[in-house]
């Protein structure tokens, strides 16, 4: 973990219920004041729902709340995932192009669920995976969580493994911007591009090949990062002249009530950065 003890602490990647998060964005914050961050971003996957309610909450519990977003773009088949950060979420630009992601979200899972029941022939539907997102952008830990709800399989991993991976029977891919089209919409919203966890990008050299294309910083502290990959990547951003941002990508599933927010984190003077290259000044 990347800490300045004593100056507060940011964790930069986490998810609402907006998208695929379990806790709304006002319970989210609530867990960010017991943890004792001084900062979280919202970044939920091509929605911006969430940030409203979470600069309230923030407001209440006094956190510095960042309007944020993830966007999963794609070049050629690998996944590269980008963050944005002190992005212009009222943006009308940004919002017609995030309607449209969410509407193929939704032909997209209910296409899924086609297969699942045509392949397998599980008693699910479309509707009840609709349900378990609510009113938020579709993606497959919606339709995990109604596999799990169904006794089909006993875990997220599980589902992902056997059916809804990437590689698996039942995945249908969906359209993706290209990260240079992801990078450019989060700067025409006056946002920071961040290169999300790259050490999860399944084909090597990516990440390299991603430094002169507009981003602006590396996720190098992830969740999933091992310790030597937060290590290469930190000294690969600062090779590059790069910032180095960090979050643990929470979902909001709770671990003896507590959700994983704040356990990876960076210091304040990250988020200063990144305020400083937005055009939210
Ligand atoms: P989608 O955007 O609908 O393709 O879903 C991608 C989301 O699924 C990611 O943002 C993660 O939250 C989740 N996810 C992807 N792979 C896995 C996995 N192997 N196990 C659990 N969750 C995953
Ligand atoms: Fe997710
Ligand atoms: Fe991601
Ligand atoms: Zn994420």
């Amino acid at each position: 973990m990347n800490t300045v003890i004593g100056q507060g602490k940011a964790d930069l990647h986490n998810h609402t219920t907006a998208s695929d998060g379990l806790l709304s964005p006002a319970q989210l914050v609530r867990f960010a004041a017991i943890k004792g961050l001084k900062a979280i971003a919202i970044t939920d996957h091509d929605t911006t729902e969430g940030i409203d309610e979470g600069l309230r909450a923030g407001q209440f519990y006094k956190i510095k709340v960042i309007p944020g977003i993830e966007l999963n773009t794609q070049l050629d088949s690998v996944e590269i995932h980008l963050l944005g950060y002190f992005i212009n979420w009222n943006s009308e630009y940004l919002q017609k192009i995030l309607f449209k992601m969410r509407d193929i979200r939704k032909n997209r899972a209910k296409k899924m669920v086609e297969k699942l029941v045509n392949l397998y022939g599980f008693d699910i539907s479309y509707e009840e995976v609709l349900k378990e997102a609510k009113e938020g952008a579709v993606a497959r830990p919606h339709i995990a969580r109604v596999l799990i709800s169904k006794g089909i399989v006993k875990d997220m991993s599980e589902a992902f493994e056997k059916y809804i991976g990437t590689d698996c029977p039942a995945y249908v891919g969906r359209y993706h911007l290209t990260p240079k089209e992801g990078i450019e919409l989060i700067e025409i919203c006056g946002g920071v591009p961040v290169l999300a966890h790259p050490g999860l990008i399944t084909v090597p050299g990516i990440a390299e090949m991603m430094l002169d294309q507009g981003i602006k910083g590396i996720e190098a502290y992830h969740s999933k990062h091992t310790q030597e990959q937060a290590e290469y990547y930190s000294e690969l951003a600062k090779k590059s002249g790069l910032l180095i941002t960090g979050g643990t990508d929470c979902h909001g599933e709770l671990f003896d009530g507590m959700p994983i927010i704040g356990d990876v984190s960076v210091g304040m003077d990250a988020v200063e950065e990144l305020k400083h290259l937005s055009r939210q000044k």
